[in-house]
């Protein structure tokens, strides 16, 4: 059917080099790419509907006889065609973009097809920019609903169609994938076949909601691609040489050291860390434990072990708050043990940043603790054999950074550290190509932080509350209600409630702690409050990550109702740090709604960081654990981690099967899947 918009008419004009570079922006160079260009949507063209019986908004197809096509004012100038059909009803097409021949091409007694939403106009029933065709009277309608492609400007789609049909016939059907399929699933060539030409009788939603079988085996069969792309990708990087770790005197002397002795969970992860040190391939190792496990320690070890064995390590941490406390602790812990920790802020001087630079290009700093734009950005290590990232699931900023002097002849161990468990069907997608170890027991004498939730009308029962612990010689924070807008409103709403709590609290010393200061003032509020300088510390989520002051025992959290499930528990593992009991008011304004009683309801009643995350992947869904990703792992854009994790596992099972009983039909589909992209492919 041919586009009357003469945007499409341009840039099928456009020349083929024009066409080629806007394809390609859109991931379609070769067939496959072609085939494999999925509809979003599906339009029925199969069948006419009266004019009369044209719903407001809803798309269907109209046919009809002009009976006037004038180009018309009405603010600027328009095509303006009126349609009769042979009941007598009326509909005007609408067109403001057109070229003069169309006025002629649709002229009056051409009888057209169009397709489109139609909506009530001022006079009568209108469609604005339809899609039309001259049709001769009798011609059959089309036997199979319309696919509608993702598309980009100038790709029209009925050039997308064609182009797509013609890729379908002939592109090379063999199935890879056959030997390995799911019993019941359809072949890829009937798959495809209807998903792209789907026959009219085919269950509308079924193709829409993408539950169709036809669905599922293109899912399959992407996740499939990314299984084998995954394993690659591993392959990979095995290749890569990784300095041997080997000396153990250092973390030995670190552990003798402690004021603690490692938890069972602490001692099994650092043997694992250990192992992974001590060969020749890159450690990729995920260790996950929940807030207060200790995750802190099982780095200082691992550096300990990089250092003594001759080279340098890294640890970069998401704020700089956040870093400077790993400085001050990780600093405390080895500089008695001879080891020589730079630390390396954004607020320090040029100078004494060039020098910190110098350092670590020279190899005279062993461990270098910093942000990760700041040591991704800015630091050459001479030696760099362990990169440390904490509290993000930024793999990709560790990664660039290790690959970055991989033309020399090793890249650096990677360990990252994390407190958000990992849903099964993410680390079986996307985190497949991390090994995982889990610390999940926290150290002795913690007692579960108790949880309790009050609505904002008996504020004054929790400030009577703060003063008491204050009394008794403990701390306490105040979260404020999170504000998303930015952190120039979110840092003034702290600065309100900052003043509110000074007046509630006269006789108390409180701080205040937000984005938006200078971060050499956020460190000296935190001195402030760490050594109990400050009574009561009103901050914003900053405080979510990762800062430890054992003294705090008391937390409290306005309008809890807004912040992530995940974020909660984050903030109350800022309390429960030592040996006191702790508590963690959550504020609550009325009337609380039920969605926000029940996610409330979870940190209420659960402590166990991995059983909040698996009710809050249920209430919300994956996209929160992937969020800045940015490995070369291809992205799905078919499959739905949570929807199709079922499928998930089956692909993992094929991908395996296939590189083992057929390299070359594995080699074959991951080619169809991402030939165009070859960045997925590199390691
Ligand atoms: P996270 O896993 O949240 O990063 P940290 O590494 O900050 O936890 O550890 C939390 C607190 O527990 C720190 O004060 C740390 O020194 C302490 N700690 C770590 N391991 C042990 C242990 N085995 N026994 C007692 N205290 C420990
Ligand atoms: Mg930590």
């Amino acid at each position: 059917m041919a586009s009357a918009r003469p945007v499409g008419t341009a840039a099928a004009r456009a020349g083929s080099r024009g066409l080629a570079a806007r394809l390609a922006a859109i991931g379609l160079t070769n067939d496959w790419d072609f085939v494999l260009h999925l509809p979003l949507r599906y339009e029925d063209e199969t069948a006419v509907v009266p004019i009369e019986d044209l719903r407001e908004g809803v798309e269907a197809q109209v046919e009809g006889v002009v009976t006037a096509a004038d180009v018309v004012y009405r603010g600027r100038r328009q095509l303006r065609i009126t349609l009769q059909d042979g009941r007598g009803a009326t509909l005007v097409l609408r067109f403001l973009h057109f070229y003069p021949s169309q006025q002629k091409q649709f002229g009056v007694g051409r009888r057209i097809r169009a397709f489109g939403a139609a909506r009530g106009g001022l006079a009568g029933k209108e469609m604005v920019h339809p899609r039309v065709r001259v049709v001769s009277e009798g011609e059959p309608l089309p036997t199979t609903l319309t696919p509608v492609y993702p598309s980009t400007a100038g790709v029209p789609q009925a050039w997308l169609r064609k182009r797509i049909a013609r890729a379908l016939e002939t592109v090379d059907r063999r199935d890879p994938l056959h030997g390995v399929l799911p019993e019941a699933f359809p072949s890829l060539a009937s798959a495809l076949q209807r998903l792209h030409q789907p026959p009219p009788d085919a269950e509308a939603r079924a193709l829409a909601e993408r539950t169709d079988p036809a669905w599922q085996r293109l899912k399959f069969d992407e996740l499939v691609a990314q299984q084998i792309a995954l394993r690659r990708a591993r392959a990979a990087r095995e290749r890569h040489q990784a300095p041997v770790l080997h000396a153990d005197g250092l973390a030995v002397r670190l552990l003798a050291s402690l004021p603690f002795r490692l938890t069972r969970a602490q001692q099994r992860v650092w043997r694992e860390v250990e192992r992974d040190l001590g060969r020749e391939i890159p450690m990729q190792r995920l260790v996950q434990g929940d807030v207060g496990s200790g995750k802190t320690v099982i780095a200082a070890l691992a550096a300990a072990r990089a250092i003594e064995s001759g080279w340098q390590a890294a640890l970069m941490a998401p704020t700089e708050l956040l870093a400077e406390q790993h400085f001050g602790r990780i600093a405390h812990w080895l500089a008695p043990l001879g080891v020589r920790t730079v630390w390396l802020a954004g607020r320090l001087g040029a100078a004494a940043k060039r020098a910190a630079q110098r350092e670590a290009a020279s190899g005279s700093a062993q461990l270098v603790i910093g942000t990760h734009a700041l040591i991704q950005e800015a630091v050459d290590f001479d030696r760099l054999g362990l990169a440390i990232v904490d509290e993000q699931h930024r793999f990709g900023v560790a990664q660039r950074l290790a690959l970055r002097g991989s033309d020399r002849a090793t890249v650096p161990h990677i360990m990252m550290l994390s407190a958000t468990p990992i849903p099964r069907t993410l680390a079986m997608s996307y985190l497949a190509d991390l090994d995982v170890s889990v610390i999940d027991q926290l150290p002795p004498g913690r007692r579960p932080v108790v949880t309790k939730m009050v609505a904002t009308r008996r504020r004054d029962e929790v400030l009577a509350r703060i003063r008491k612990d204050v009394a008794a010689g403990r701390q306490a924070y105040w979260v404020c209600p999170l504000v998303e807008e930015s952190a120039a409103v979110e840092a003034a709403a702290a600065t309100a409630t900052h003043e509110r709590i000074v007046a509630l609290l006269p006789e108390l010393r409180i701080g205040l702690l937000h984005g938006q200061l200078p971060s050499d003032e956020k460190t000296a509020v935190m001195q402030r409050f760490a050594r109990r300088e400050v009574d009561v510390l009103v901050a914003t989520t900053v405080i979510e990550v990762g800062v430890d002051v054992p003294n705090a025992t008391l937390m409290v959290v306005e309008h809890a109702e807004r912040f992530g499930l995940a974020q909660l528990h984050q903030l109350r593992g800022r309390v429960g740090r030592g040996a006191q009991q702790s508590y963690c008011v959550l504020l609550y304004e009325e009337p609380l709604s039920d969605t926000a009683r029940e996610r409330l309801k979870v940190i209420y009643e659960t402590t166990d960081g991995f059983e909040v995350a698996r009710r809050d992947l249920m209430m919300r869904g994956p996209g929160e654990f992937l969020g800045s990703r940015q490995s070369g792992v291809p992205l799905l854009r078919l499959a739905d981690l949570e929807r199709d994790a079922a499928l998930v596992e089956r692909a993992r099972r094929a991908a395996e099967v296939l590189l083992e009983q057929d390299a070359a039909a594995a080699e074959e589909h991951v080619r169809r899947w991402y030939a165009g992209r070859s960045d997925f492919l590199a390691a």
